[in-house]
């Protein structure tokens, strides 16, 4: 599914995120910057160790807050690490609102034309993926309505249903 904003595109795929030939994917990270499971570990196993490497480096962010890296043996060439909230732990749609806009902005910041995003906090976090539509959309579309040089922006979900989810909730934003 795709939607237009003047000439800047907003995708929606299903799949596996560390395919996306995007110049960046985004890591759905943790403060540490430790890639585990999840996004994380796809991008380990199949970026390569110079990920973790940079990321060690760089030492951590707040929750909220992106870093980005080399994409190591990707096909995307950057990675933007994302902190998104874990359940329970306060303020979590504010977060995801911030991690969501940080990491656009990053984008920016380092020229870059496309980016790929999964459904941060929805896995080990345990954010609901209804909610995770919601904010992550709303900051996109808004941001993408702004000043930016982004061309594209995909969400590339994991599954179809979580698919689902966000396809409705992106025809309900675009039919305001
Ligand atoms: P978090 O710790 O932020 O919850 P996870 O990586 O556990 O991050 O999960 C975030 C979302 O990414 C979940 O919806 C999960 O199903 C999805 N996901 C897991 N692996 C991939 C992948 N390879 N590509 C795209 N999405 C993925």
């Amino acid at each position: 599914m795709n939607v237009n904003f003047e000439n800047r595109v907003l995708e929606l795929v299903e799949g596996d995120i560390t395919e996306m030939e995007t110049d960046a994917i985004v890591n759905a990270a943790n403060a540490q910057l430790v890639l585990g499971g999840g996004v994380a570990g796809a991008i380990r196993r199949k970026g390569g160790p110079a990920i973790q490497a940079e990321c060690k480096k760089i030492g951590g962010t707040f929750v909220g807050g992106a870093v980005i890296t080399g994409g190591g043996n990707l096909k995307a060439k950057y990675v933007i690490h994302a902190v998104g909230p874990r359940m329970g732990e306060g303020n979590e749609d504010e977060k995801l609102t911030n991690a969501t806009l940080n990491s656009l902005k990053l984008a920016d910041d380092n020229k870059l034309k496309s980016i790929s995003f999964p459904a941060i906090s929805t896995g080990i976090f345990g954010f609901p993926i209804q909610r995770c539509a919601e904010i992550m959309l709303e900051a996109t579309i808004n941001y993408l309505t702004g000043p930016t040089g982004l061309e594209k922006v995909v969400f590339c979900l994991f599954g179809h249903s979580d698919y689902q989810v966000f396809a409705k909730q992106l025809e309900q934003e675009t039919s305001k």
